[in-house]
């Protein structure tokens, strides 16, 4: 399979904006700038971004072992997946697939970009139904989403059914691991070379404890990487996102040591919620949050709001009547949320 015939054809033939800072590189900081109409006075951010954002992949490639030519950053993965939508799927004429119950910005993409969602409903143990995929899968069938681990069932997907989709699905694989970083499971970027039709996408939204810079990031050969640089906006990641992100990966400890501390307090957490009498199932997590059936999902979840906490309820997703999502928290909000819900009739 060749992945670039599955890119749109204008976006093949488009000629990308060239900006000033991508006109002239090998910039050093003695030579005198006057490329882009900036204000020359400095204030730490009166100049244009680095719209290759080098030194933070530099710092992603380090730490991840996948070259700076595999990596491409969005304004959080929703920029990254709405970048892969209008790479692939041609308006009124393709379709993707997704596999309910899971992250709701795929088919909003889907919307937005006017392009048909199929969906194959996870099984009962929350997995890809790998056979019921292919076969509902057509010609036009561009991308297909496994969010793994999943949310909001918090669960990974068998690294078989995963690895069966990547070979015999004819479009796109996107594998969404916003949540790997709370997962024993190897990541799929280490498999990238095997899979030219693999695209990995990632946050630092969640493990590293960024949600509010707003950085996602894209594994994937290097042909689809220069594809997304093209129709990506210029300069989509902010001269602060990128400052923060740098500090943040240089910290890598302090990630590490806060995934293990949620890690223990996800254990402690699925724990107290068994001595809940009205939970009746709580779901395995490779997550940094847990899914639990209960009586009724909306009472409780107003009675929580009621005691100023507040949780997702996730009743009206397929396959997920009566369930209820928690983020995991400090020790003492875990706390807070246990006497809470004991407090409940
Ligand atoms: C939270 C989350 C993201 C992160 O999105 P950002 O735009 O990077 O904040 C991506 N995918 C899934 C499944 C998520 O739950």
């Amino acid at each position: 399979m060749n992945v670039l015939d599955l890119i749109r054809p204008s976006i093949k033939a488009l000629k990308p904006y060239s900006s000033a800072r991508d006109e002239f590189k090998g910039a050093t900081d003695d030579m005198v700038f006057l490329d882009a109409n900036e204000n020359p006075y400095e204030n730490g951010v009166n100049r244009y971004p680095d719209p290759q954002q080098g030194s933070v992949k530099d710092l992603l490639s380090n730490l991840k072992g996948v070259p700076v030519e595999n990596i491409l950053l969005g304004n959080g993965s929703d920029e990254v997946l709405d970048l892969i939508y209008r790479a692939f799927c041609e308006p009124n004429k393709d379709n993707v697939i997704t596999l309910p119950p899971t992250y709701g910005m795929y088919s909003v993409l889907a919307n937005i970009n006017a392009v048909d969602i199929k969906k194959v409903q996870l099984s009962d143990d929350f997995q890809p139904q790998v056979d019921k995929i292919l076969e509902v899968a057509d010609e036009n069938s561009k991308l297909l989403f496994l969010c793994s681990p999943n949310n909001p069932t918090g669960n990974s997907f068998s690294q078989e059914s995963i690895e069966r989709l990547l070979k015999a699905f004819k479009g796109v694989v996107v594998i969404d691991e916003a949540y790997i970083d709370f997962s024993d499971i190897p990541s799929w970027i280490e498999r990238l070379n095997e899979f030219p039709n693999l695209i990995v996408t990632q946050t630092l939204s969640k493990a590293y404890g960024m949600a509010g810079i707003r950085l996602g990031i894209c594994y994937a050969s290097k042909e689809v990487i220069s594809v997304l640089n093209n129709i990506k906006p210029p300069y989509n990641v902010n001269e602060l996102t990128q400052q923060r992100a740098i500090e943040q990966l240089k910290n890598y400890e302090q990630t590490q040591s806060q995934v293990e501390s949620i890690l223990e307090e996800r254990t402690a957490l699925v724990d107290k919620l068994k001595d809940v009498p009205f939970v009746s199932e709580i779901y395995p997590s490779d997550a940094n949050f847990v899914l639990a059936k209960v009586d009724d999902a909306t009472k409780r979840y107003d009675e929580l709001i009621e005691k100023g906490i507040v949780i997702r309820n996730r009743t009206t997703q397929p396959g997920c009547e009566n369930c209820l999502r928690f983020t995991v928290g400090t020790k003492e909000e875990n706390e807070i949320l246990i006497k809470a819900l004991k407090e409940l009739k």
